[in-house]
């Protein structure tokens, strides 16, 4: 059992030295990023820095071309472990929220659990109206997603992930897509899962929330991880031209 392994004191996820390459192109040079149990890290950067290749390789939707990544102490780069395993245990909330148009919002939060988790109809159907009674939209179980508005079906996205009671979750831009008076109900959500001590990988624009939320701020160019630290330090005093550069544009 994947759970035997795990080491409670070991860091929820722990990158070292991740090198990732499509082709000729070095997308990761080297990334060393250690997040604590209950630690909310916030990730910034200019676009094709490789935020999203860092968080893909997390749960190894991407595969690393160099480095090891340890996942509650369990290396996921070993071509032996069981990896489908580990990634029940990290949940991911992706720009785009890949509801299945198809099926309502129950069915949507229901799938997984009965096809991965093995649970029955009636626990599945208890467990995904507990979760959308945490992000707020008990009251949608029987809707489509297409009858949801943008930060409904991200607020669905997040519940869905949480009935694999995931340990930690990772975000990626999750709130990029949506018309900005949507902003605030899905932000709304991610930080009551901090509050509750959720450990979360974020990637995000908002800085607002970094600032806020955030117990570590990560800047990421071209590939390295060129300044991180407390938010309000890395926002308020950066230290790096590049992260001066790139804050003088998005503030
Ligand atoms: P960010 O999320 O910071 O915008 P990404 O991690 O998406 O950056 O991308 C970093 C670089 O990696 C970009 O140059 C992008 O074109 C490249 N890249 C990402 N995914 C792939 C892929 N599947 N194949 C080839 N190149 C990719
Ligand atoms: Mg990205």
């Amino acid at each position: 059992m994947i759970t035997d392994l795990i080491d409670v004191h070991a860091p929820a996820i722990d990158v070292q030295g991740l090198v990732k390459t499509f082709g000729d192109n070095e997308v990761l040079k080297g990334i060393d990023l250690t997040v604590t149990a209950g630690e909310v890290v916030c990730v910034i950067g200019p676009s094709g820095s490789g935020k999203s290749t860092l968080l893909r390789s997390v749960n190894l939707l991407e595969e690393p071309t160099g480095g090891k990544i340890l996942i509650e102490g369990i290396d996921i780069t070993d071509p032996d472990i069981d990896i489908d395993g580990v990634r029940t245990r990290i949940g991911m909330v992706f720009q785009s929220f890949n509801l299945f148009p198809h099926m309502s919002v129950v069915g949507n939060l229901t799938i997984a659990q009965r096809r991965v988790k093995k649970r029955g109809k009636a626990e599945s159907e208890k467990i995904a109206h507990e979760m959308l009674a945490r992000v707020g939209m008990a009251h949608k179980a029987d809707a489509y997603p297409t009858q949801l508005s943008g930060g409904q079906q991200q607020r669905v996205a997040i519940a869905r992930a949480l009935c694999m009671n995931p340990d930690m979750m990772l975000f990626d831009e999750p709130t990029s897509a949506l018309d900005p008076e949507l902003v605030g109900e899905v932000l709304q959500v991610m930080r009551s899962l901090a509050d509750e001590g959720m450990t979360m990988l974020v990637v995000t624009h908002e800085m607002g929330f970094a600032r806020e939320v955030g117990s570590r701020l990560i800047f990421m160019d071209g590939g390295h991880i060129v300044e991180e630290g407390d938010p309000r330090e890395v926002l308020g005093n950066p230290q790096h031209q590049r992260t001066k550069d790139f804050l003088s544009r998005v503030l």
